[in-house]
């Protein structure tokens, strides 16, 4: 029989990448923290109505992309894998009624997002998104301080190479007059439109300028402008944001053919992209929705947020940096009934004393357990044979010098301080 494999567009991630990932998420978590935003841990599958609600029936990712099953319940009952963080967001942030603190709330979730697309380099079936939520801001100081932090993190991690596309989609009225022009253009060209966009002509024409497609893209380029026919209001927000983003020092591209694939989203629409990805370039995309959380049942209240791909991150972030190490203090080598008992011992011992310790537990020859301890790239090995054993006593040799002593193990587990002193010296002359 053979072996099973993962589903196409799922990967594992390997423990030598999984230092990575922790880097990108502390580096998050420190920034998100020092902007008294608080993390919240939605479930991943929710019902399908959610996402049809709060993500919009004409959307690629409802209408096509989502993992939506029948569970077990009776009467059959739709449940969906999350495509997207914010809806699952709102609808904790209303079935909780965290408003009910008055002011603003803000938000971060990280984890597992689940797509059917088309797998290829940056875009996968389950992948990962961090993304934050501010609700209950309409300022335009929320849209710039969600991109600041964006900025923040994207700097911090080392990554160059990246602008900040920015645009308004305006409010609902401003885009209903748009709407009209746009149908109106592209009809002109509706023969030459590819398939997807002659669909959209009625349902969703906002979308086709978001096509792939190159005639279509060409055709798009003639087409009305969203931002001759930003109301004032709307035009107010936009200046303010620009104004804002120019005195923090962040540079942008407005692109008026940049909109966002979802519905509920009004005024700043926003992308960060990538010079160094190739076709899946945008590394996070977010904007204002003014509109979701009234949409999905609760009173209109105005929110602000992002979603970063961490995968497209991850891919940039490994060309940057190498992999940050695991540092092991001590590698213990036992052999013989009574030594490896007193070893394995000692290593919890030590552990708990704070040390990063690996056992081998292989049993095999002492010079076998020696070369893995040279391999394993700590400080210094510990080694119990039988006669240490008997002795309580223990070997412990630094491993780049190779200087030996022979210690009991108590004296050991008692000059905890001195060691740890020893090892930052020897780290230090590595
Ligand atoms: P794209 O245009 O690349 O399909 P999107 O508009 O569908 O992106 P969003 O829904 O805004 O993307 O999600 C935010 C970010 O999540 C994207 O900018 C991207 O970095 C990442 N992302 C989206 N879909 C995938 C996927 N299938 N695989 C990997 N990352 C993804
Ligand atoms: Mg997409």
């Amino acid at each position: 029989m053979g072996s099973i494999q993962a589903l196409r567009g799922t990967r594992d991630i390997l423990p030598q990448e999984v230092a990575y990932w922790q880097q990108l998420e502390g580096v998050a978590r420190q920034i998100l923290s020092k902007a008294a935003y608080q993390e919240i841990r939605p479930p991943i599958f929710e019902r399908t109505e959610l996402f049809e609600r709060g993500i919009g029936e004409a959307t690629d990712i409802v209408g096509k992309e989502m993992y939506t099953f029948n569970d077990r319940a009776t009467p059959p009952r739709s449940v969906t894998l999350r495509p997207e963080g914010t809806a699952g967001v709102v609808r904790a942030y209303i079935q909780n009624s965290l408003y009910a603190t008055g002011g603003v709330q803000r938000l971060w979730y990280t984890g597992p997002m689940f797509r059917y697309e088309n797998p290829q380099a940056g875009r996968q079936r389950q992948f990962h998104q961090l993304g934050v939520e501010v609700i209950g801001s309409a300022s335009a100081r929320a849209d710039v301080e969600v991109i600041a932090i964006a900025t923040d993190i994207l700097q911090t991690l080392g990554l160059k190479n990246l602008h900040l596309n920015l645009n308004s989609v305006g409010n609902p009225e401003d885009r209903h007059q748009y709407r009209e022009a746009l149908v109106t253009y592209f009809t002109t060209y509706q023969d030459e439109l590819d398939k997807d966009s002659q669909d959209r002509l009625t349902r969703n024409p906002l979308r086709i300028l978001d096509s792939k497609d190159q005639r279509t893209q060409e055709i798009a380029q003639d087409a009305p402008s969203i931002l001759d026919y930003l109301g004032s209001d709307s035009q107010r927000h936009f200046e303010q944001v620009q104004q804002l983003l120019g005195d923090l020092g962040i540079p942008y591209q407005i692109n008026p053919r940049l909109v966002r694939g979802l519905d509920y989203y009004t005024h700043t629409a926003f992308e960060i992209i990538s010079d160094d990805l190739g076709a899946q370039a945008t590394v996070c995309g977010g904007g204002r929705y003014d509109g979701l959380v009234e949409e999905l049942g609760s009173n209109p209240t105005p929110a602000v947020g992002w979603a970063m791909g961490l995968e497209r991150l991850m891919i940039l972030l490994q060309e940057l940096v190498e992999a940050p190490q695991q540092v092991l203090d001590f590698y213990l080598v036992s052999r013989g009934t009574l030594a490896e008992a007193q070893g394995l011992q000692l290593a919890q011992k030590l552990r708990q004393a704070g040390f990063a310790v690996e056992l081998d537990l292989s049993g095999s020859a002492f010079g076998k357990q020696f070369k893995r301890a040279d391999r394993s790239g700590a400080i210094a090995c510990l080694v119990l044979g039988e006669a240490e054993a008997e002795a309580k006593m223990v070997n412990l040799k630094w491993l780049k010098s190779g200087e030996q002593l022979a210690i009991t193990q108590a004296d050991l587990l008692e000059r905890t301080d001195e060691l740890r002193g020893q090892i930052a010296d020897k780290l230090q002359s590595n």
